[in-house]
């Protein structure tokens, strides 16, 4: 690390659970952020200012007028542009050291296997439950950490789901496929637009945590927030071991 990595990250080398080591690690390590809408708007942010080596930032859609009221990445001169480019000139303006590459095409099963099994980590930021179930596929199948987190009207909920532990949940064991859900879409019911803030930087928090080696990760646990009370609750839950995706059936069963 030269001087300015060494001022740039400062303090979080103050920190003793961080240290040089964690912003070590840090530096060498690669995230796939899936979305560069509101969630991984200050996610990338956070994750580019704290010095992670390289991101990944995949998004199929293009900046609108109307993605600005959260969206921090973009800005009003980069609607228009693919949100994946728009993404990387915020991050690469404000922090050099961190490359960039940006994906502005769907990532299919196939893409979201190679990618997973090339990172230490991936962030969903998406907004639909198609690619939140295929993320997650792709992550148990490579045993890829995931932090995911989502965010509608004033609700948000962040979780982390980490294979590496024999008795991590997955995300399908918590959100079965098929289940009769409801999708809400914000661009149908609206959200509140610092409430994807605070859900994103959430999950920044866990991304770092789990790559500089420190504390105790949301493992288990969904963190759900209700920012019209603001109350927040924690829900435990557990794998469940006839998962489709992570159980003895399933396809992410190590053998
Ligand atoms: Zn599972």
């Amino acid at each position: 690390m030269n001087d300015d990595q060494l001022l740039r990250y400062a303090r979080h080398i103050l920190l003793d659970e961080f240290g040089i080591e964690g912003q070590e690690r840090l530096s060498a390590a690669r995230v796939l952020v899936v979305g560069a809408g509101g969630l991984g708007s200050p996610a990338a942010l956070y994750l580019a200012a704290a010095g992670v080596g390289e991101i990944i930032l995949a998004d199929d859609d293009v900046v609108e007028l109307s993605n600005l009221q959260r969206q921090i990445l973009h800005r009003t001169d980069t609607v228009g542009l693919p949100k994946a480019e728009s993404g990387q000139r915020t991050l690469a303006a404000l922090n050099p050291d961190v490359r960039v590459v940006p994906i502005t095409r769907r990532l299919d099963d196939a893409a979201l296997g190679h990618w997973a099994g090339r990172v230490d980590l991936v962030l969903d930021c998406c907004d639909n439950f198609a690619t939140r179930h295929a993320v997650n596929r792709a992550c148990v199948a490579t045993r890829t950490p995931l932090v995911s987190g989502a965010a509608i009207r004033f609700s948000g909920q962040v979780s982390v789901f980490d294979l590496r532990r024999a008795e991590a949940p997955c995300y399908h064991c918590l959100f079965p496929e098929g289940d009769d859900v409801e999708e809400l879409r914000c661009a149908t019911t609206g959200v509140l637009g610092p409430l994807v803030g605070v859900v994103g930087v959430m999950q920044a928090i866990e991304a770092i945590k789990l790559l500089a080696g420190m504390g105790e990760p949301l493992v288990g646990r969904l963190l759900c927030v209700d920012a019209l009370t603001m109350q927040w609750q924690t829900v435990r839950y557990v794998k469940d071991p006839e998962c489709a995706v992570c159980g003895e059936a399933g396809c992410g069963s190590g053998a």
